[in-house]
């Protein structure tokens, strides 16, 4: 499986050090990953690949490593979700609406990890404008999980999950709105960040829900998303919404000590459609943190119940707003059955979106309309406010809230799929960090007994990112102690 004394990938510093030492080159690598994607294309997590440009690049970045003109990221083979532009590449967000669309400029994330010599190596499958917890809502069809080929992957960034999980590429790029990195990395037992809104630039990055919309990295170490994140955070002159709030060197402030204090929600653990063994590991988790002199205490948090309504009356109502732009029209795809500017819309909108996409617009579009405005929209921004501030008050008292990321184990193909409400319930533990803005990661604890990945989530301060991955790398070392 692994080309030319190549071993499996576990950080950058290593790989460059054999690089240097001549072990392999970089086009060996880039080989590597090349044969690894054919090997498992039914799997589907890649829209598109780019193979000619990474063949090209992999000699030109090989050789700034050696001469030591290299970026921080020289030679991270990365896959990027297909909802972040990339110059003169297709980004189709897994749409038809989108499929032939070529982008006539690259993200701010996508120009930010170019600049430190990433390897961008291809698009990856998502659902439908980033709608979705399992990849089934993709026109690109769904994606399988690596650890078992008849569950899905999670969602909406299920290709970038299944990507790193099943060694296809280093890292990748997902965006969450809801916790489309967090549960798919879950799912897939990687690590999932979602930043503070404003910590990376939106910039390029097709909208689903603007005021929710954040770009993270899914990654098999902690160490390697603090150096993605250090490299795309920061203010961009691109996203209004970005913060100048000035970004740390997270990669550097890894090392933790000390004792932190630790609230977990026991309304998560009491909340219904919580599998035995998430509850059992949220627990175990709870008692070994206790044990290493953490204070880890039940905080109540009143509002679970109504995370999930608030989320979805909001993003579907922004999303509405969003979506408007995808006439027919401007650019996208016109259906061939239209006749005139009315038929033109219709069809367009009718033939271009899938049913997921449509049923979220027309909620988004019944909860914005007059007479409704008050009692869905209006109220839900109300409740928004609620829940950020309790929120926050916990997090005043407390440097994380540690809670399951997702209520179970990755679920079978198709088995939520006759059900949109089910589907929407499996984010209850997702939701929370987004309507509040801050920060959450999703950590690969353990498989259960069928071999299925499970995580645990952290929540953590506004811009507190920093001391989140440095928790994170302290609970995963503790955690590879433990197995040892
Ligand atoms: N599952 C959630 C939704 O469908 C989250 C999606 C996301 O974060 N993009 O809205």
């Amino acid at each position: 499986m692994y080309l030319h004394g190549m071993e499996p990938y576990i950080s950058l510093t290593i790989l460059h050090q054999k690089i240097k030492e001549g072990k392999f080159t970089l086009t060996t690598v880039v080989e590597h990953y090349l044969q690894r994607i054919d090997a498992e294309s039914h799997l589907n997590a890649f829209i598109e690949v780019y193979k000619d440009e990474v063949r090209n690049l992999a000699p030109v970045i090989n050789a700034k490593i050696l001469n030591g003109t290299a970026g921080r990221l020289a030679g991270m083979v990365i896959g990027i979700k297909d909802l972040i532009c990339y110059k003169d590449h297709g980004v189709s967000a897994g749409s038809r609406m989108l499929e032939n669309y070529v982008s006539i400029f690259s993200a701010t994330v996508v120009e930010r990890l170019l600049d430190e010599d990433a390897i961008i190596i291809g698009r990856l499958n998502c659902d439908e404008f980033a709608m979705g917890g399992s990849n089934e809502n993709s026109y690109f069809g769904h994606v399988k999980n690596f650890a078992d080929n008849t569950k899905v992957s999670g969602g909406s960034s299920g290709g970038s999950a299944v990507a790193v999980q099943a060694g296809l590429c280093m890292a990748a790029l997902g965006t969450d709105t809801g916790g489309s990195v967090r549960q798919p990395a879950s799912f897939c037992g990687i690590i999932g960040l979602k930043p503070t809104y404003g910590r990376v630039s939106r910039h390029g990055i097709v909208a689903y829900a603007s005021s929710f919309d954040q770009v993270g990295p899914l990654t098999k170490s902690v160490e390697d998303a603090a150096l993605i994140m250090e490299i795309i955070a920061g203010h961009d002159d691109f996203d209004s919404t970005s913060s100048t709030f000035p970004v740390p060197k997270y990669s550097q402030e890894l090392s933790f000590e000390g004792k932190k204090r630790i609230a977990y929600l026991p309304e998560t653990l009491l909340s219904e459609g919580l599998d035995p063994e998430v509850k059992l590991l949220t627990e175990t988790m709870i008692k070994r943190l206790q044990d290493e002199g953490h204070s880890v205490e039940p905080i109540s948090f009143p509002y679970l119940d109504y995370v999930v309504p608030t989320y979805y009356i909001l993003t579907t109502a922004e999303s509405s707003s969003n979506l408007a732009r995808y006439d027919g029209v401007h650019y996208g795809f016109r259906s061939p059955n239209a006749a005139d500017l009315e038929s033109t819309y219709k069809k367009s909108r009718s033939e271009g979106f899938g049913a997921e996409v449509k049923r979220r617009i027309m909620l988004g579009t019944f909860v914005l309309s007059a007479g409704h405005y008050a009692s869905f929209y209006g109220k839900a921004q109300k409740v928004r406010r609620l829940i950020r501030e309790k929120t926050e008050e916990i997090l005043r008292d407390h440097d994380f809230i540690l809670l399951p990321t997702s209520p179970g184990p990755a679920f079978g193909l198709g088995e939520k799929t006759d059900d949109p409400v089910v589907m929407y319930l499996a984010d209850i533990f997702t939701v929370q960090a987004s309507l509040a803005g801050i920060p959450a990661i999703s950590l690969p604890v353990k498989n259960n007994s069928k071999g299925l990945p499970l995580g645990l989530q952290l929540i953590g301060k506004r811009f507190g990112e920093a001391e989140l991955l440095s928790f994170s790398k302290y609970v995963m070392d503790m955690h590879m102690a433990d197995q040892e």
